[in-house]
C-alpha cells in the first residue's frame, strides 16, 4: 500500500532535521521551503540552501515558496512591537501555513505539517490550533504533532552538527532579529 503523501512546511534546515527522520516512516515526504518572514534577503538565500541541500542529501522532494516579504510585513503590520511569542507570531504562523496548505493542495498532497513546532520558543498548541482551522478550510489534512516533545529539539541540534548546518541564532523576521 501507498504511503500517504504529506507536504512538510521547513523553517530551516536544522529544524527539518529530525522532523523529516520522524515522518518519513509513515509519509511519502516532500519539503516546502517557506520564509517571507526571513530577513534580511541573504539571511534567507542562506536558509534556503540549506535546506535544499539538506533535501537532496537526503533525497526528498524539495519546493521553494515565493518570497513575498512585502505581503507578510503587510500582515503583521501594526504588530511590530509584540512580544515574541505573541500575536505577531500568531499571524506569522498562520500565514505560512495557509500558503503551504494551498502547495498542498495543488501539488497533491494528503496531508501538510510544519517543522516550527520542534523549536523551544514555539507553542504547538497555538500551532496546532491554527493548523487544523487552515486544514477544514483549504480540505487538506492538517497533521498535528510537537515535535519537540522526547529531546525533539536536542536531537535536531545534535545532527544539525553532524551534518555541518548552519544555525541561525534569532528566529527570522527583522523584529525578532532586533
Ligand atoms: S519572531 Fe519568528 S514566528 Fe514571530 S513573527 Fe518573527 S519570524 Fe514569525
Amino acid at each position: 500500500m501507498p504511503k500517504p503523501r504529506l507536504l512538510l512546511h521547513v523553517c530551516c534546515a536544522p529544524c527539518s532535521t529530525h522532523v523529516i527522520e520522524k515522518l518519513r516512516e509513515d509519509y511519502e515526504l516532500g519539503c516546502f521551503f517557506y520564509g517571507p518572514n526571513i530577513h534580511p534577503e541573504e539571511e534567507y538565500e542562506k536558509r534556503l540552501k540549506e535546506a535544499r541541500g539538506y533535501c537532496a542529501n537526503q533525497g526528498i522532494e524539495f519546493l521553494e515558496g515565493k518570497y513575498d516579504k512585502e505581503g507578510w510585513l503587510q500582515a503583521v503590520k501594526d504588530h511590530e512591537n509584540d512580544v515574541e511569542g505573541g500575536d505577531r507570531c500568531k499571524i506569522c504562523y498562520r500565514y505560512r501555513l495557509q500558503r503551504t496548505a494551498e502547495t498542498a493542495k495543488n501539488e497533491g498532497y494528503d496531508l501538510f505539517t510544519s517543522t516550527l513546532t520542534v523549536s523551544p520558543h514555539k507553542d504547538a498548541d497555538i500551532i496546532n490550533e491554527i493548523g487544523e482551522e487552515i486544514g477544514r478550510s483549504t480540505d487538506v489534512i492538517f497533521l498535528s504533532e510537537n515535535f519537540k516533545k522526547e529531546h525533539g529539539y536536542q536531537i535536531s541540534v545534535q545532527m544539525s552538527k553532524d551534518h555541518g548546518l548552519y544555525r541561525q541564532d534569532y528566529c527570522g523576521c527583522v523584529f525578532s532579529q532586533r
